[in-house]
């Protein structure tokens, strides 16, 4: 099991770390601030450095299939640090501060537009939201707008932990269901955007609305009948 350090902290880029596993498809961890892919945001890339200064390029982050060991995949071919090793592991941080002001901005627009979620990924600052929106008709232009105002709100992004049971006990605490919550380790992660929005979430957000700059809506495509793939990009922070 790996400690996984960037659900309290996302701002943490950095720590030491001991090797529990290794092998070719990923390095084990007892903790790490990489973050695995999986609710649409890609794993972390960086590098675990070894006590001789050795540096192990990481191309991907992924969960192991017990779903609570995380592997750092190194790149093809490099030498494997061994079990035991002490490590300091290091995320890129410019690529993962792009995914969380895009993943936060996409709270924002689940907020712009009240529609069930069907899908979604977090880019390299920039993303897309699937929305099940029926007959309404969304314009672009309208959509861009409103979003720049919320991110504008300057709000505070924070976090707290509830009760598997106490989230079956109060389904009005989540504006949406569709997206099952992760659930089954006894405890859900909401994210709060103060006054705007919470929802369970395991990814990683940046602390004010404000740090995600300005958003434009790229695209609005239709994805079936009544649903529509919505498109956003950031500008430069
Ligand atoms: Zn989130």
């Amino acid at each position: 099991m790996t400690e996984a350090l960037f659900r309290e902290d996302a701002y943490r880029a950095e720590t030491e770390a001991i090797v529990l596993m290794s092998e070719p498809r990923g390095v084990a961890l007892d903790r790490t601030v990489f973050y695995p892919q999986g609710g649409g945001q890609s794993g972390d890339r960086g590098t675990l450095m070894l006590e001789d200064g050795t540096a192990i390029p990481i191309v991907n982050t992924a969960y192991d299939s017990d779903r609570t060991t995380i592997l750092h995949v190194p790149a093809e071919g490099v030498a494997l640090p061994r079990p035991g090793a002490r490590v300091i592991a290091r995320i890129g941080w410019d690529l993962r501060l792009k995914r969380m002001r895009a993943h936060t901005a996409l709270h924002l627009l689940s907020v712009v537009l009240p529609y069930p979620v069907t899908g979604g990924s977090v880019g390299d600052a920039e993303g897309r939201l699937d929305f099940d929106s029926g007959e309404a008709v969304l314009d672009k232009a309208e959509v861009e707008r409103r979003l720049n105002e919320l991110i504008a709100l300057d709000r505070a992004v924070t976090h707290r932990w509830i009760a598997d049971a106490e989230l079956e006990a109060n389904p009005g605490l989540i504006k949406t269901m569709s997206v099952k919550p992760p659930m089954g380790t006894g405890r859900v992660r909401l994210i709060a955007i103060e006054g705007l929005d919470l929802q369970p979430c395991g990814g990683t957000h940046v602390k004010r609305t404000g740090e995600i700059g300005h958003a434009s809506v790229t695209g609005i495509e239709k994805k079936g009948k009544l649903n529509r793939r919505v498109r956003i990009a950031l500008g430069a922070a």
